[in-house]
């Protein structure tokens, strides 16, 4: 790349404006329980379709509907859950509205050669997507034992309380429910800020209580590194361990509240649609935008 179309890049691609036509940020308090017809048949059919998988872009069916429809509702092709494809049908909105190009899918997202996506697992649906692309980093937290940009098992190592990339370098992060298991969150979100490009996005999902002010802390790490528990522990299921990851807090509107105190731009879209397949209670996509200087 040239440096005349990186100085357009920088200019044209990491603006904070628009937000694509399809998203209407959301900020409506408490959240109204939204279910369709569409849902209640899904429900009961215990499977859905013909639908559009945003994630792996085919045409698909809706299958192994649970009680937890967040978590279930797996695409009958690729098996992501309805909130791996709310993440995606934003990323690709937005994507799509920086870039001027029609995204219907991760698949298309990887086709940018010149959007640098970094994202905080490496492995699940998602990064199942992503992997081929040109600039894509993603990496999974091994514990403490190691440094941020070691390689462990094959797999890059970062704490996003201390992350080893670059400042500026990256145009989009995501994650999909992480946030929650990092003893010191809003430290992670300031290492986004630094990482990301003025006007880069960090799109993700977080377990979030929207009828309340402020985060539901159930555990953190004292001045000794001791893991101080305030209230019965969580855990939830993870790829690298076995026993489950810790949840160290729920988020509530504290967290809109503090991510713009960050130098963040926050949007929080609703979004639940039959024709992908995403079905739900509170179907919460947070878009964090990075304005031009710290506040
Ligand atoms: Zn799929």
């Amino acid at each position: 790349m040239g440096s005349g179309e990186q100085a357009s890049n920088n200019v044209d691609l990491h603006r904070v404006s628009p937000i694509p036509s399809e998203l209407v940020p959301f900020a409506r308090f408490p959240l109204p329980r939204q279910s369709s017809w569409a849902e209640g048949i899904a429900r009961r059919l215990k499977w859905w379709g013909p639908v559009w998988c945003p994630v792996c872009g085919r045409v698909s069916l809706i299958v192994d509907i649970g009680s937890n429809l967040r978590e279930s509702c797996k695409c009958i092709r690729c098996r992501s859950t309805s909130r791996q494809r709310q993440l995606a049908f934003v990323v690709c909105s937005v994507v799509g509205s920086i870039t001027s190009t029609r995204l219907r899918s991760l698949k298309d997202v990887a086709a940018l050669d010149d959007y640098a996506i970094y994202n905080t697992e490496a492995s699940r649906q998602i990064h199942k997507q992503l992997v081929g692309m040109k600039n894509y980093v993603c990496s999974e937290y091994f514990g403490e034992e190691y440094v941020s940009g070691e390689i462990v098992k094959g797999i890059m190592h970062q704490d996003l309380m201390h992350l080893s990339l670059e400042d500026e370098s990256i145009d989009l992060v995501i994650s999909s429910d992480v946030f929650e298991h990092i003893p010191d969150p809003y430290r992670a979100h300031r290492e986004v800020f630094r990482v990301l490009r003025t006007g880069g996005r960090h799109i993700f999902t977080v377990p979030f209580l929207p009828g309340n002010m402020l985060d539901d802390v159930r555990s953190f790490i004292d001045l000794k590194g001791e893991c101080i528990f305030v209230k019965e522990p969580i855990y939830h299921d993870d790829p690298i361990r076995k026993e489950g990851t810790l949840v160290h807090r729920i988020f509530a509107l504290e967290m809109l509240v503090n991510l713009a105190k960050i130098g963040f731009v926050v949007r929080m879209y609703h979004i639940s649609k039959a024709s992908l397949g995403i079905f739900g209670p509170y179907g919460l996509v947070f878009e964090a935008v990075k304005r031009g200087s710290l506040l």
